[in-house]
């Protein structure tokens, strides 16, 4: 195929569907496979835990929150395909709670920094 061929409008609307499809498709997948191997409280400092998967749609990583939202939190939440995305720094007018990384106030923060499988 040519570099220079043109798709329609509507082949562009369908791929996007496809691709928006994908995403929430695996971000499913991730949710359904992963959500019982992370820990309801952290290890180290017994803090509730909530968590959500970052929105990069590349690398989707598992995000630890603080269970209880806070005004001044720097995340928001929505859900895709049944996960929970974390919206990192929303703008001001994004509806919805807020809230903290764990890594933000853990006792021990240098766990989450660690690779685990
Ligand atoms: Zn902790």
């Amino acid at each position: 195929m040519p570099d220079d061929v043109v798709l329609p409008l509507r082949e562009l609307l369908l791929m996007d569907e496809d691709i928006r499809r994908q995403l929430r498709d695996r971000r499913a997948f991730l949710w359904r496979t992963g959500l019982a191997a992370h820990p309801q409280r952290c290890p180290a400092d017994g803090a509730a835990l909530l968590w959500a998967l970052t929105e990069d749609p590349k690398d989707p990583k598992w995000l630890p929150l603080n269970a209880t939202p806070t005004r001044a939190g720097a995340v928001a939440i929505y859900r895709d395909g049944g996960a929970r995305i974390a919206r990192v720094n929303p703008p001001a007018d994004v509806p919805g709670g807020r809230w903290d990384t764990h890594f933000a106030t853990c006792a021990d923060p240098g766990r989450w920094r660690r690779p685990r499988h």
